[in-house]
């Protein structure tokens, strides 16, 4: 065991049980992850290398987007995507950091599938650029509940684990504001209609508002449904402003060519 070693382990011990629990190599491309290149506290350096990371700027949703929704517009001519020009939506604005594919789609799915709730902490930092960039004000962090049987097959809520990050990096208090009451089938057959139906009434507030603005946050943001639900049942428990943050969304047909009918919908 050489110096190198030595003082991974050291760094790893100094960034908190999380570096312990995680290997030292990026989880993308596998390759081990030096500790020494330019770090800062809040970037995702200690979870991903150099060239990942690079790769996730890149895999930044650009202007123009919707306002509201935060879609990706084909041309900058309009402020609202189509469907929030035609309805209105219950919460302020959604922003995702980027698309549900490449290398932030790997992230979500070793969270999510492979059980590494400590990736979260590698997606947190995106979160944060995005609240950083888009100037959103809010008092408290809350997260998409998870029904109590999905909760127990996979053993931790990865909505829960990134709202617990950021708020860690960001300084800001993160509490159970929903549960989630009815068990949903899953959406992927569902038309959009179909979707919001099925999601209705599927969540319930958990006492009453902590405070007048709240983050609500999910891994993936695919038609919207989700989000929602849950941001007319924050609102109506006196949760006033509701943004909503997602790491990526589903790419919308029209935005991306690979993406065709239907978003393919992710599971909760
Ligand atoms: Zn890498
Ligand atoms: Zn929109």
């Amino acid at each position: 065991m050489g110096f190198p070693r030595l003082r991974r382990l050291g760094r790893e011990t100094l960034t908190g049980a999380l570096g312990l629990l995680y290997p030292p190599e990026c989880p993308l491309c596998e390759r081990p992850l030096d500790f020494d290149e330019d770090d800062s506290p809040r970037g995702p350096s200690r979870f991903l290398c150099a060239r990942c990371r690079e790769g996730l700027e890149k895999e930044r949703i650009q202007p123009p987007y919707c306002a509201r929704c935060g879609e990706p517009l084909p041309n900058g001519d309009a402020d609202l995507c189509r469907g929030c020009a035609l309805a209105a939506v219950p919460f302020e604005g959604a922003r995702s950091y980027g698309l549900y594919e490449g290398g932030l789609a790997r992230l979500v799915q070793l969270l999510k599938y492979h059980r590494e709730p400590a990736l979260a902490g590698a997606l947190a930092p995106l979160l944060a650029d995005i609240i950083a960039r888009e100037g959103i004000e809010f008092e408290g962090i809350t997260y998409v509940p998870l029904s109590k049987r999905r909760l127990r097959e996979r053993g931790f809520n990865q909505a829960e684990r990134l709202a617990r990050a950021l708020g860690r990096l960001w300084g800001a208090p993160v509490f159970p504001a929903l549960r989630k009451v009815r068990e949903t089938v899953p959406q992927e057959a569902l038309s959009r209609r179909e979707r919001l139906e099925n999601v209705r009434g599927s969540f319930a507030p958990l006492g009453r508002a902590r405070c007048e603005s709240v983050l609500l946050i999910d891994d993936v943001y695919t038609t919207g449904a989700t989000v929602r639900e849950c941001s007319s049942v924050l609102q109506e428990a006196g949760y006033e402003r509701v943004f909503v943050l997602t790491v990526a969304r589903t790419p919308h047909p029209r935005s991306s060519p690979a993406a065709e009918g239907n978003p393919k919908e992710v599971e909760a």
